[in-house]
């Protein structure tokens, strides 16, 4: 059986992701950092329909926790996919800004992909597959996001680079930026706000996670054995790079 992690996989898309990986036959390993009863929820659910499940603590921002990962039996045992899939988004004024808060989601967002990498690298396989979850606002930019659209800028292209490095090796990396999810991310929204961002997407729908874990799925499966390197827009036509 082949082992896919997915960082951030006990909730919101990341959850998605791990229910549609497990149905497409993969044993699952994800990661939480704060999250652990949605996380073994999860698991408990994913060993109900007979494919094996973990969840493991790891927050991405602790370089020790990153390291235990690589110790982990399924990953010495070989990976196969790998989805860098977790992020924060705290939605704050590009004027006030502070370092503080920018080095804390450039260390979640973007080092935290590059340590789990790292950290695992070794143990991917000749053919493993990596899809990073980046964001529309990584190539669009926000007002009121500028640390997030940075780091998810900074994601894209590394996950760019990575494929071109690692194509010679028979390994894929391609990027997957979503539009308006619904998940904890959009749950402040007021009713007014959720009708209007309805109204700015061409197809009249904020993407559900199975959306996004839709076409992760795809660019995991031999189905996309030629496609690496994309960033693939998944957005309901909201933003057309
Ligand atoms: P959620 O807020 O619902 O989930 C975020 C996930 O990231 C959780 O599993 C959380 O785990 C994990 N996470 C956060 N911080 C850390 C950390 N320091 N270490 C390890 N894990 C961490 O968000 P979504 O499901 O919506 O987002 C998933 C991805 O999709 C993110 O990368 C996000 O940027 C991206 N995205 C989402 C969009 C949306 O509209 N929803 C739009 C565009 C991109 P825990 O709860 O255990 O801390």
């Amino acid at each position: 059986m082949q082992t896919a992690i997915v960082t951030g996989g006990g909730r919101g898309i990341g959850a998605a992701i791990s229910r549609k990986l497990a149905q497409d036959g993969y044993r699952i390993l994800l990661t939480y950092s704060t999250s652990s009863k949605p996380a073994e929820m999860l698991v408990d659910r994913i060993r109900d329909s007979g494919i094996d499940a973990v969840a493991v603590n790891c927050d991405v921002t602790d370089a020790r926790e990153v390291a235990l990962l690589a110790t982990h039996p399924w990953v010495i045992g070989g990976i196969d996919v790998l989805i860098l899939n977790h992020g924060r988004y705290d939605r704050i004024d590009a004027r006030s800004l502070d370092y503080a808060h920018l080095r804390r989601t450039m260390s979640t967002n973007f080092e935290g992909s590059f340590l789990i990498w790292e950290s695992v690298k070794s143990s991917l396989r000749n053919d493993a597959r990596i899809c990073v979850i980046g964001s529309q606002l990584g190539t669009r930019g926000s007002p009121h996001g500028a640390d997030y659209s940075a780091s998810k800028a900074a994601l894209a292209l590394w996950a760019r680079s990575l494929a071109q490095a690692v194509g010679s090796e028979g390994k894929r990396v391609n990027i997957v930026a979503p539009g308006f999810v619904d998940t904890d991310i959009l749950a402040g929204d007021s009713p007014e706000k959720r009708a209007s961002r309805i109204e700015e997407v061409p197809l009249k729908r904020i993407g559900t996670p199975d959306d996004i874990a839709e076409t992760v799925s795809y660019l995991v499966s031999d189905d996309a054995n030629y496609v690496t390197g994309v960033v693939v827009h998944v957005n309901g036509g909201l933003y057309l790079p």
